[in-house]
């Protein structure tokens, strides 16, 4: 049996930040066991029943899996056009975990999958300013300059991107095409491509190869594993 304080319990639900979590409790808005609970160091265990403006609190146990996302799948739960979606690999996972953030469709690469609405807000808001590292194949050859534009910032979507990492991994003359790695903190939608296309290299082929401290290392497209211990512990 866990004993653990409402806010803590209700944050990793996904109902809203500890701090929001609290503001529902002082307001009245929580129920422990059908009784308006107002008091925060409440603490409460897997037999008590919670319920949130009404609604009851869904409790499971926390999941991290680490997932390979193929190229032509969709990093969310359904899809309206009735594409594959992630969740087609999890078939046998009870819980209803979610993609933390996004990757295009035809982006592949490394996306952590959880149940866990705090972890995954806290990772995917701005202010944590996780690394994600891509490797992108882009057309044409960037110069010198053209890395050092991405490194400083360009302006996407009338706003300048946070300063980048970049090299050039290999280049290739004849076909003029070159693979870059980039190291980003933000998460804007299409970023990496927005970015590319901005200094006139658009990308052909997108990989995300690291997620903060996190590799694909050991899993093929479309294999994922669940986080050990020490890297659920490193990522909260
Ligand atoms: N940037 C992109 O352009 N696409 C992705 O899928 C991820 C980052």
């Amino acid at each position: 049996m866990t004993v653990e304080r409402l806010q803590k319990v209700m944050a990793e639900a996904g109902v809203a930040s500890r701090r929001k979590s609290e503001t529902l409790i002082t307001t009245g808005r929580v129920k422990v066991n059908g009784e308006v609970v107002k008091t925060l160091g409440t603490k409460v265990d897997e037999t008590d029943e919670i319920e949130v403006n009404g609604v009851p609190l869904q409790r499971e146990k926390l999941v991290y899996l680490l997932f390979y996302k193929p190229r032509g799948v969709i990093s969310s739960v359904s899809d309206e056009k009735k594409r594959k979606t992630v969740m087609s690999y999890f078939p046998d996972v009870r819980q209803r975990i979610y993609p933390v953030g996004r990757l295009d469709y035809d982006t592949s690469g490394i996306l952590l999958m959880t149940n866990d609405g705090q972890l995954a807000n806290r990772l995917t808001h701005p202010k944590f300013k996780f690394e994600k590292t891509y490797v992108a194949k882009v057309e044409g050859i960037p110069t010198n300059k053209q890395l050092e534009d991405l490194r400083h910032g360009v302006k996407i979507d009338k706003k300048l991107t946070a300063p980048a990492k970049t090299k050039i991994l290999s280049s290739d003359l004849q076909k003029k095409t070159a693979i870059v790695e980039i190291t980003i903190h933000e998460g804007r939608n299409h970023q990496v491509k927005k970015m590319f296309e901005k200094i006139g290299h658009p990308v052909n082929k997108l990989k995300r190869e690291k997620y903060g401290f996190l590799t694909l290392e050991g899993l093929q497209s479309g294999e994922w594993r669940e986080l050990r211990p020490n890297e659920i512990n490193r990522l909260k």
